[in-house]
């Protein structure tokens, strides 16, 4: 199909409401990937996540988020999970930062990754 003023402008409005792309093709009568490559032309903005049906795309880029709000060495406090994050080799600069798990330095599921479970159950029967 052609990409006319119209369907454009249809194009536009289903991409701000939150359709996705296979939604909007069907409205459209064309192909998913007609339709991403013309918001891709129109340089669409890439809409919010989570807002609509389960269809979601897995992203690309990696979210650095995760660490935001992880403590440092010197932020960390006594009741948080002291688990090392980042990579093996490097020294560690974020901690877990969740609370800690009984009198163990760790949460419960660091505990459990660090700990051999056969010991683990032992030492958490009930
Ligand atoms: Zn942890």
């Amino acid at each position: 199909m052609q990409w006319t003023e119209s369907k454009t402008e249809q194009l536009k409005e289903l991409w701000e409401q939150g359709s996705i792309a296979t939604e909007i093709a069907k409205e459209l009568g064309t192909s998913r990937c007609s339709v991403l490559g013309k918001a891709n032309r129109l340089s669409l903005t890439p809409r919010k996540r989570g807002c609509s049906s389960g269809t979601r795309q897995p992203s690309a880029t990696p979210k650095p988020k995760e660490l935001k709000n992880r403590p440092t060495l010197e932020e960390i406090e006594f009741h948080q999970c002291r688990y090392p994050l980042g990579e093996r080799n490097d020294p560690p600069k974020y901690f877990c930062g969740h609370d800690r798990y009984k009198n163990y330095s760790y949460c419960k599921p660091h505990v459990e990754l660090c700990t051999d479970k056969k010991e683990f159950d032992l030492n958490n029967k009930p």
